[in-house]
């Protein structure tokens, strides 16, 4: 169903809880069109990330290239540079463009290390819209540090008529860092549900199920087993800079191939791609990422519609909520099972800083994250 693409590790942001920046790929070492031209053009959704994308000068061919590919296109960037998103927007307008952004004003910049990052992102935003983007919005990682913006970004996406993604903190290896803990899950829990509530209060299909991808995020966050199986390796995969191609973007055990040296035949249709989905349907990650729970929340026979599950929670909430009721998230989440936060582990802050590099290059082993665990 879904693929997601990162074509580089280089970025400009310095994320409190993302280290990519502090591990860039090299130029000459990142994936190229000619075995991007391998993917088939089957997907639903395709997302071009990183790193930041946009520092790749061949990001407008690659685009190009893989926008047929897709029956949606998605890139997901800093925001920090319109003027590359921009030419994309003009020749495909229908592009989903995801802005990343933490909180409001100054904590934004805080938390992702940009200067100005927020009034950049917000100005790029208005201008991709002046420019015929039909598809925009922002991306909010959901954290101690900025849940009481939620509601605020929340409403600033609705003033501008954009929509508002929402993930939640993960320990990956596609994020180079495996201490990303909560503080204080039950506050940050409490916060999204008043998310939820807002977004089935709209006329958004969309909105709907966002909010059943946020009542996954809650169980995420308290620490609890994922809402719905995960189907990684067999409906959504993950490329990386290197071209190696992985069931997902969390566990770096799960390496399927390597689509510069193989084909995508071998890699999705042979022996090691089974043993794999073997691994997959054993993990005990509880992770939630929006990549694989998005997947796993839609039909495999019919990709457009949701799974059972999903559809009767959101029908059922969304008449509650029109009615006028609050939704009973007690007969939902189990309040009094909550995994222990650790406050000791703070995230740091990276604005103005200047922080040694470590450059990755092919001769290393890219993920050294050691065992770490989603709970
Ligand atoms: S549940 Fe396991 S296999 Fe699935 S995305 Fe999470 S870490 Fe990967």
């Amino acid at each position: 169903m879904d693929i997601s693409i990162i074509l580089t590790y280089r970025c400009d942001s310095k994320c409190s809880m993302c280290y990519i920046w502090k591990n860039p790929t090299l130029p000459n070492e990142e994936v190229t069109l000619k075995t991007l031209e391998k993917l088939p053009n089957h997907f639903d959704n395709l997302n071009i990330t990183g790193g930041e994308p946009t520092a790749r000068t061949d990001l407008a061919d690659i685009v190009d290239l893989l926008y047929p590919k897709g029956k949606i296109t998605e890139i997901s960037t800093n925001g920090l540079h319109t003027d590359k998103v921009l030419p994309i927007i003009k020749k495909h307008p229908n592009i989903k463009v995801r802005y990343s952004l933490e909180a409001i004003g100054e904590k934004n910049n805080l938390i992702r290390g940009e200067e100005n990052g927020f009034e950049k992102k917000l100005e790029g935003l208005k201008t991709l819209k002046e420019n015929g983007g039909t598809d925009l919005g922002f991306a909010t990682v959901i954290q101690d540090d900025n849940i009481d913006e939620l509601m605020n970004i929340y409403r600033l996406s609705r003033d501008m008529g954009v929509e508002m993604a929402t993930s939640t903190l993960h320990n990956a290896f596609q994020f180079h860092k495996s201490d990303n803990y909560f503080y204080e899950r039950k506050k940050v829990a409490k916060e999204v549900e008043k998310l939820i509530q807002a977004l089935l209060k709209t006329s958004s299909v969309k909105n709907w199920f966002r909010a059943y991808l946020n009542l996954g995020l809650i169980e995420k966050i308290l620490g609890h087993d994922r809402l719905i199986t995960c189907t990684a390796a067999s409906d959504f995969i993950f490329v990386d800079p290197w071209s190696d191609v992985y069931a997902c973007n969390v566990r770096p055990d799960l390496l399927m191939g390597n689509l510069e040296k193989q084909s995508w035949d071998e890699i999705v249709h042979g022996k090691k791609a089974d043993e794999i989905r073997s691994k997959v349907a054993q993990c005990t990650q509880n992770c939630w990422m929006v990549t694989t729970a998005r997947t796993a929340m839609r039909n495999p026979a019919l990709t457009f519609l949701p799974k059972l599950g999903p559809l009767g929670w959101v029908m059922l909430n969304k008449l509650k909520v029109t009615l006028g009721k609050n939704i009973c998230f007690e007969n939902y989440i189990d309040y009094e099972k909550i995994e222990p936060s650790n406050k000791e582990a703070k995230r740091e802050f990276y604005l103005g800083t200047t922080t040694k590099r470590n450059i990755q290059s092919k001769t290393e082993k890219h993920y050294k994250m050691g065992d770490f665990f989603n709970r």
